[in-house]
């Protein structure tokens, strides 16, 4: 039996004239997550996209799940084809389906015919397998309106195809067709997810990791690299950027008053990913903070973060609950590697008794003691940039 997976476009097909540019995209973007998992056919044609096995080493298993991560997808199933001749399609809806029809209390059949030399009708196909589904299992009702099973019958100009359940894709926009932004990554929860539901509006992203070597150590560093390369399944191939931070932490440390600690260290980050963004073609700044989490997670204190920077900050995560958030972590399959126990370099020198309330002038004076200009040309030049993903 020939399998097949047929791919339903989300919002992409509202696109009017930029259509065409968000399909290319996706097929590229689709075609990249396949790499590496056997040879396909991918095609598009009428609003959907088809991935046939094109050798022996072809694995539809996995094919489908990577093709559930891919953005701009919103239902995929899984389909056999036949020849076009309403009984190799009738007999191909009793075996292929044959788990589901045993299943289902109701069902009705549904086709499409683009083929319209196709000596019967949609309707006229439908009535006759559904006959006979009927015939065949008899404890199935036909129900019109909200049956358990639907099974969907296609026949195309190639072939005929047999599908049902379809399941929820990633869905979002096809990464690559609404810019690029520097992800701020650290190793926690948050932004991981964060970074996830900026790439799933179709933004490429190039993420950048701030790193206090030997306060944080290089299995820290590691666990980062790894949520980057889990971030590819949905996001494809980026660029991570490791930037050294110890001696900018140390001169905080050194020469700020303590309760601005935390403040100051985000207003360097901000400039060192605009920084980033400048040279990388980036627009924005995505973060994962959450409104009041943590100390430096009140309006005053973002206020005074933002203060440095022109770009926009994106925070998809300001109004989740950190429940929700450990769901998502768990859905895209983050969580498990954030939880490992290493340190983040905002845990490095924390002040006791942090300002939640800042102004932003306070925090100007606070760092005024420091070469902003100079460590941050620092850190830039001794920036790792290390290629995720295949
Ligand atoms: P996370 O779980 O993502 O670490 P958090 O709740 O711990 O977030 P903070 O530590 O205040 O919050 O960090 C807020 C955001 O700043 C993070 O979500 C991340 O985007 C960024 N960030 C924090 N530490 C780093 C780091 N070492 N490198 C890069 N970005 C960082
Ligand atoms: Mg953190």
């Amino acid at each position: 039996m020939k399998e097949i997976i047929l791919c339903k476009l989300g919002e992409i097909v509202l696109k009017g004239l930029n259509r065409r540019t968000f399909e290319q995209k996706l097929l590229s973007n689709l075609r990249h997550s396949l790499h590496g998992l056997g040879e396909y056919r991918v095609w598009y044609s009428q609003s959907t996209v088809y991935i046939e096995g094109a050798g022996e080493d072809a694995d539809m298993d996995a094919a489908f799940e990577a093709a559930g991560k891919v953005f701009g997808i919103i239902k995929l199933s899984r389909a056999a084809a036949c020849e076009k001749d309403k009984d190799a399609i009738t007999a191909l809806a009793k075996d292929y389906l044959h788990g589901e029809l045993l299943d289902a209390k109701s069902f009705k059949v549904e086709t499409k015919r683009s083929d319209k030399r196709f000596p019967m009708t949609s309707i006229e196909l439908s009535q006759y397998v559904g006959g006979e589904l009927s015939e065949a299992f008899p404890h199935l009702k036909v129900e019109m309106h909200e049956p358990e099973l639907v099974v969907h019958l296609e026949v195309r100009e190639s072939a005929a195809y047999v599908h049902a359940s379809p399941v929820d894709g990633a869905g979002g926009m096809p990464v690559g067709s609404n810019g690029v932004a520097v992800s701020l990554l650290s190793g926690g929860i948050d932004s991981p997810v964060s970074s996830y539901m900026i790439a799933k509006r179709g933004v490429r992203l190039v993420p950048v990791h701030f790193f206090s070597f030997p306060y944080t150590s290089e299995a820290a560093k590691e666990k980062v690299i790894e949520l980057a390369r889990l971030l590819t399944a949905y996001c494809g191939k980026m660029p991570l950027f490791v930037v050294p931070f110890t001696h900018i932490q140390e001169q905080i440390r050194d020469k700020c008053p303590e309760e601005y600690f935390t403040l100051v260290m985000r207003r360097f980050m901000m400039r060192i990913a605009e920084r980033l963004a400048a040279e990388q073609g980036a627009k924005a700044i995505v973060t994962g903070e959450n409104l009041g989490q943590v100390a430096s997670q009140t309006m005053e204190a973002m206020a005074s973060t933002q203060a440095v920077l022109s770009l926009p900050v994106l925070q998809p995560l300001i109004g989740l609950d950190k429940e929700e958030i450990v769901r998502l972590a768990r859905r895209i399959g983050t969580f498990e590697t954030s939880i490992l126990p290493y340190e983040d370099c905002c845990t490095v020198f924390t002040p006791r008794h942090p300002k939640t309330h800042p102004k932003p002038e306070e925090v100007a004076r606070a760092e005024s003691a420091l070469d902003v200009g100079a460590l941050v040309e620092e850190a830039l030049a001794g920036a790792e940039r290390i290629m995720v993903g295949r």
